[in-house]
């Protein structure tokens, strides 16, 4: 199954922390800070899963998860206005 992810980079602080908790090393550093000065994480979709852990230590909660199950991409976390994360939901 393919996943897909979506940093809200111009509110990423380049914190890594979804760097080391990715099993698919799909995410990087950029090297082009934001305007807040940080270097943002970037999604390298190439062999996301789509497994959530990322969006799930993040303490931004500024990472979207989506799941490309044949026809169907399904949202599985959203990212939130404030700090609390929205689950949506897993599915096996
Ligand atoms: S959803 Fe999983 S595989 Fe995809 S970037 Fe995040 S941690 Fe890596
Ligand atoms: S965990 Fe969140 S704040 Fe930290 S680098 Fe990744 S996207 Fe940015």
């Amino acid at each position: 199954m393919a996943g897909k992810i979506i940093i809200d980079t111009e509110r990423c602080k380049g914190c890594g922390l979804c760097i080391t908790v990715c099993p698919k090393k799909s995410i990087v550093i950029s090297e082009i800070s934001n305007r807040n000065g940080y270097f943002p994480a970037q999604a390298d979709n190439s062999n996301c899963t789509g497994c959530g852990a990322c969006a799930i230590i993040c303490p931004e909660a500024i990472i979207e998860v989506l799941r490309d199950d044949s026809d169907n991409v399904e949202i599985i976390i959203e990212p939130r206005e404030d700090s609390e994360q929205n689950l949506i939901g897993e599915k096996a």
